[in-house]
């Protein structure tokens, strides 16, 4: 376990406590195997004067939804100790009423909600207190006879604390187990299937005590020459079962979903173990991770929708077994799957829920091969998982990133992304929500957009070797296709029919047509297995109000929108909507640079914003104005449009 402490730096908050608590949590933060997305917390008690010039005793402790690795000090909250250490004082205290009392106690109205082990950290008589999760200590406790391996490592100065709830029931706990300890004769408490807590006056000290602990399970480990996964193989991307499970499972779930193949070598190794049914099902690394993972991933070791039927069952079983007093069963759906000697399979509605999930599955099936080699992994019973899984404080942290944008989980592929209205429309569908496959041609493709939510590729779409590749690599990373928008085309320069070179016409054809049908071609089976799939044709006005000099242009829109006519009649039985916008005048795309703009104005008569707004609205139109109707005609106000032609003119007389 490496030591990140580093004394220079930590020099400058000698006067600081609570930036030394910034400072120390962030260290644990950053070691994914101490803490990950949100687990563990922290905390260090002030003394302040408060209004009267009274001086208070205050626990800064880690706010709820804040993850440690970026904690900054607006993300503690300050709780008065003195109702925290009378709270521990009660026999009994629901959980909701806890969380009520310890916002009551808050000296910042505005601060979050103290962690639910505000109580634990304060009966803690030292002013820094570390908790984490530590995937060393957590994958020995989990073991058949976890308690005396445990015993064993900690032999002096640990206290042990049995598995219960976190929350008051907890802190409770330590609060009874501790009463008549002398605490200097103590460095560290460890929860057993939980974590551990460390703690000191000194900041350094408190984390150095957690890095020794965590060394300690870490050295045993090695001594038991305890091996991990092998990494050295790494298995075959099965694009069809994920695009297929994918959707099988947001249908389950209720709501689109991103997903992910997994097979690289540690998690294809896991996969290839000849007891995976077992191991795979009998829990989570802690039970913090039941709401982010279920209790245990979905085995596809038969077709998918036996298997999930297999999975929404046991879940039912699981639910009926356990509840109480009017719960409502959660969805049915599993976060994570596992695919005999394949690999895995990770589910999100965002792509930071699906990062959550990726690092949790990750660092349990590491830890549950360990856990085997030391006479078997051995998770909570279903009841503790339940009631974790059920309490009402961790179904409140799901509720709170609830709020969803209207294409979340939805997968959507723009191509001439890189500018003007591919730019835009690749911008629009990631506010809504939506993941993207950008495609360009132009190299700058791969630094236009910094979102995690956009996969960018530079591809040629006149090579279609090179098209197809990029199309599955970026199907395979998102785990489906739902959205195809057809934007990109050349605009080549004006030429009569009498004159025009055939390289313009070719050109002209293979861009603006023979290039969009090829993938529209290859997308549609994707399509089909997508969710309320569309697609969306960038045609031109000129499709409709031809003008002399463009025929290479307007012929191949023309015949691109045909395309779209009959790919709406054939798409329709499978549920792909087909709708065409034909834009007009759409002056700040990369074409319309001022020199041109000013030609053609002065072609006119016209002044430059005469001629940009030269329609019977008398609007000018941008490439975000059609991005918007792209987003829109993609989304549920089109649900039932297909075959659909849309001007986006301002109005052109010619047109109405
Ligand atoms: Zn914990």
């Amino acid at each position: 376990m490496k030591n990140r402490w580093n004394a220079a730096l930590f020099e400058q908050f000698t006067d600081d406590l609570l930036a030394q608590r910034v400072y120390s949590s962030q260290l644990l933060g950053q070691e994914p195997q101490l803490v990950l997305h949100g687990g563990g917390n922290t905390s260090v008690k002030i003394t302040e004067e408060n209004a009267f010039g009274e001086k208070e005793d205050i626990l800064y402790v880690k706010g709820s939804g804040w993850d440690l690795a970026t904690i900054q000090a607006a993300g503690f909250a300050p709780v008065k100790l003195e109702i925290l250490l009378r709270l521990a004082q009660f026999q009994h205290l629901s959980d909701a009423e806890m969380v009520r009392l310890q916002r009551t106690a808050m000296t910042q109205p505005d601060a979050p909600n103290p962690s639910v082990e505000a109580i634990l950290h304060a009966i803690i008589p030292f002013r820094f207190v570390d908790h984490s999760h530590a995937d060393a200590v957590v994958t020995i406790s989990n073991t058949a006879n976890g308690l005396e391996r445990i015993q064993s490592i900690y032999q002096e100065r640990v206290l042990i604390i049995p598995y219960v709830m976190p929350g008051f029931e907890l802190a409770k706990l330590v609060y009874e187990q501790t009463k008549n300890i002398d605490w200097d004769t103590v460095d560290a408490l460890i929860l057993m299937n939980h974590g551990v807590f460390t703690f000191h006056q000194q900041a350094a000290q408190s984390y150095n005590n957690m890095i020794q602990i965590v060394q300690q399970a870490e050295d045993y480990l090695e001594n038991l020459n305890i091996k991990e996964l092998a990494t050295h193989q790494t298995g075959q991307q099965a694009i069809h079962t994920l695009v297929g499970l994918r959707k099988k499972v947001s249908q389950i779930r209720g709501q689109a979903l991103i997903a992910r193949m997994d097979c690289q070598g540690s998690t294809f190794s896991f996969s290839k173990l000849p007891n995976l049914s077992s191991i795979a099902n009998r829990g989570p690394l802690t039970p913090d991770h039941i709401i982010r993972t279920k209790r245990n991933p979905l085995l596809l070791d038969q077709a998918i929708d036996e298997a999930l039927e297999a999975y929404s069952k046991d879940y039912q079983a699981y639910f009926d077994e356990h509840h109480l007093k009017g719960l409502q069963c959660l969805d049915k759906a599993p976060r994570w799957a596992l695919i005999p000697s394949k690999g895995a399979v990770y589910f999100g509605r965002t792509v930071q829920e699906m990062q959550i999930v990726t690092a949790i599955a990750q660092h349990t099936m590491r830890a549950i091969y360990k856990a085997e080699q030391m006479g078997g992994w051995t998770a909570l019973s279903r009841r503790d998982l339940f009631n974790m899984e059920y309490w009402e404080l961790e179904q409140l942290k799901l509720k709170k990133n609830k709020e969803s944008a209207p294409m979340q989980g939805k997968i959507a592929l723009v191509t001439g992304a890189a500018s003007g209205i591919g730019k835009a429309t690749v911008i629009a569908l990631s506010k809504a929500g939506a993941v993207v496959i950008a495609l360009d041609i132009n190299p700058d493709i791969m630094h236009t957009f910094s979102s995690p939510q956009v996969k960018s590729y530079i591809c040629d779409l006149c090579d279609e070797k090179a098209m197809t590749a990029c199309l599955l690599e970026g199907v395979a990373h998102w785990g489906g296709l739902d959205y195809l928008v057809l934007n990109a085309g050349v605009f080549p320069p004006s030429s009569k029919i009498q004159d025009m070179p055939l390289s313009i016409w070719d050109k002209s054809l293979e861009v603006n047509l023979s290039a969009p049908q090829r993938l529209l071609q290859h997308c549609q089976t994707f399509l089909e297995q997508g969710i309320e799939p569309a697609v969306v044709l960038v045609g031109s006005k000129n499709v409709p109000a031809p003008g002399q000099g463009v025929a290479a242009y307007s012929v191949a829109k023309a015949a691109l929108t045909q395309l779209g006519r009959i790919a709406a009649l054939e798409m329709g039985e499978k549920g792909i909507r087909v709708n065409i916008l034909h834009p007009n005048a759409v002056y700040d795309t990369a074409i319309w640079t001022q020199s041109v703009l000013e030609s053609r104005a002065k072609h006119y008569g016209l002044s430059v914003a005469d001629y940009k707004s030269n329609n019977v609205l008398n609007v000018s139109i941008t490439s975000e104005d059609v991005a918007q109707t792209i987003v829109t005609m993609l989304g549920p106000a089109f649900s039932k449009i297909t075959g659909a032609q849309l001007p986006l003119d301002g109005g052109n007389t010619r047109v109405i």
